[in-house]
């Protein structure tokens, strides 16, 4: 009897864990695009695709890290 309700706590807590990891990681890689990846400004989320300033037109904060 204790045994079977240690099997299904432990499994309750594993399938807790599982589904709450793919919305960390969303969250996780959302963060990451919006410091970088997608090409916007960090400070006012300007597109900045083709930008070569260097400098955000938007905001005027500096560019670091647009591929
Ligand atoms: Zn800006």
């Amino acid at each position: 009897m204790a045994t079977k309700f240690i099997i299904i706590a432990g499994l309750a807590v594993f399938f807790v864990v599982l589904s709450g990891l793919p919305f960390y990681t969303a969250w996780k890689d959302d963060g990451d695009e919006r410091d970088a990846v997608d090409g916007r400004c960090r400070g006012c989320g300007y597109d900045l695709t083709g930008n070569a300033s260097g400098i955000c037109p938007e905001c005027g904060a500096t560019i670091e890290a647009i591929a």
